[in-house]
């Protein structure tokens, strides 16, 4: 599609990573006149949807509304692999380790893994549930101490987040959206019932609805709602095995590992994937936040690998050289709750904040992309209500003193 400088559109998606090019493939299916615009080329690694691989479950400890959302995005991506050819999601199982001394929190939810076997139970996912020596007799490459829990789902895996964004791109371009790419939007303004979209160079795009889809950078234009967001720089390391064929998808799943009460006390890695040499894992960090996403600290100091070796891997994954290959950073957008913020921005009720955010987002991406597109075409449109802004408007009221 030609852009013309003055053309109305449906809507406008701003941002394509995760979320925005699932909204905007979803848009044009359902026979939307969409613009999809992004400051970056995407796929790219400069926001939160890159670094190969990103961890899948249907059954979420992050909260039980989630289920239907993985699931429904678990068939979508089948459906994309069927469109494109492109490999999106191995199922090679999943394994969440739990050895904290009380029921640890994970993503900000108490007792994740008792969480996690409600949900499989509760949605009759297909799961077992195993002590350390079950776990170390199947995953040999792991050295659990004795009195952990751990959760398997033979259908949880990874997901390839790059090539999901490229597959949502090229497939919505198929559908008839217009995508433009190194484009800044500057503002969002109000526009005769709906929206106009300004950009940088000072393009302005009319449209009926925004969806807002910034990720990392989504406070800039959230106005009353960006106290609710912030940033944090996360790190993923790739180590050298000893034998890299032990950790092929095949004999090492990809895990979740808690192995203390405080909320750093975890990590997470991935098998080595075919073509690479170094497995990934990676842990969160909540302490610091980055106030603007443009001045994130890209460069990755020697000393952060170490202290990762030393304070997680060290011991557990005897098959790792304390040696990391590579390393980049990577964003978290959070909530205080750790949950979505889907949301009318509150300065203008045409534009749909839609950010996945606090670190767990990317397997809910499709769904949410599907839920968005229905909830912005029809009337039928399953509810994101649980996301919405006024629960973390009530909390921070409740917090202020009469
Ligand atoms: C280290 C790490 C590990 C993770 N692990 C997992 C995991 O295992 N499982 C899981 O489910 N989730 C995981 N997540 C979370 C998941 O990756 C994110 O929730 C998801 O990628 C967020 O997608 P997004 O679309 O909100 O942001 P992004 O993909 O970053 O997209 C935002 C887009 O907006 C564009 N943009 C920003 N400002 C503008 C502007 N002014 N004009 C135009 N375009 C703009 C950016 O260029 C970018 O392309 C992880 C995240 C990180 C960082």
């Amino acid at each position: 599609m030609t852009l013309s400088r003055g053309d109305h559109f449906d809507t406008v998606v701003v941002g394509l990573g995760a979320m925005g090019s699932a909204c905007l493939l979803q848009l044009a299916r359902r026979g939307q006149r969409v613009l999809g615009l992004d400051r970056y080329d995407p796929p790219h690694s400069w926001g939160s949807s890159h670094g190969g691989t990103r961890l899948t479950r249907c059954a979420v400890g992050e909260g039980e509304a989630y289920v239907p959302l993985v699931t429904r995005s678990h068939e979508i991506w089948r459906e994309l692999e069927a469109e494109t050819g492109a490999e999106l999601l191995t199922q090679c199982g999943m394994l969440i380790v739990d050895g904290a001394s009380s029921a640890a929190s994970y993503h900000g939810k108490g007792d994740f893994l008792g969480r996690t076997v409600a949900a499989a139970e509760r949605f009759a996912i297909p799961h077992e549930v195993l002590d350390a020596a079950g776990v170390m007799r199947r995953f040999p490459q792991l050295r659990l101490c004795g009195d952990e829990v751990a959760y398997f789902e033979p259908g949880g895996g990874y997901i390839r987040p790059e090539a999901c964004v490229e597959a949502q791109l090229s497939l919505a371009r198929r559908h008839g959206a217009a995508v433009r790419t190194g484009t800044r939007v500057a503002r969002i303004e109000r526009d005769d019932g709906g929206v106009c979209v300004v950009t940088e160079d000072g393009d302005r795009f009319h449209a009926a609805e925004a969806v807002l889809a910034a990720g990392a950078w989504s406070a800039g234009f959230a106005g009353a709602l960006a106290p609710h967001l912030s940033v944090t720089r996360q790190v993923f390391h790739w180590f050298e095995p000893q034998d890299p064929a032990a950790f092929a998808p095949d004999r090492f799943p990809p895990f979740i590992w808690v192995h203390g009460d405080g909320p750093e006390d975890n990590f997470y890695g991935f098998p080595i994937l075919p073509g690479e040499e170094g497995m990934k894992v990676g842990t969160e960090q909540h302490l610091l936040t980055t106030p603007d996403p443009d001045q994130l600290r890209r460069e990755i100091a020697a000393s952060e690998a170490e202290a990762l070796f030393r304070d997680h891997l060290q011991g557990r994954l005897p098959g790792l050289l304390p040696r990391a290959l590579h390393s980049i950073a990577c964003i978290y957008t959070n909530t205080p709750d750790g949950d979505f913020l889907i949301t009318r921005a509150p300065e203008n009720d045409r534009v749909l904040l839609v950010s996945a955010c606090s670190g767990h987002g990317f397997k809910h991406s499709a769904g949410l992309g599907e839920a968005v597109a229905q909830l912005l075409t029809t009337s039928a449109a399953p509810s994101l209500t649980m996301f919405d802004a006024v629960r973390l408007d009530a909390a921070a009221d409740a917090l202020v003193p009469p």
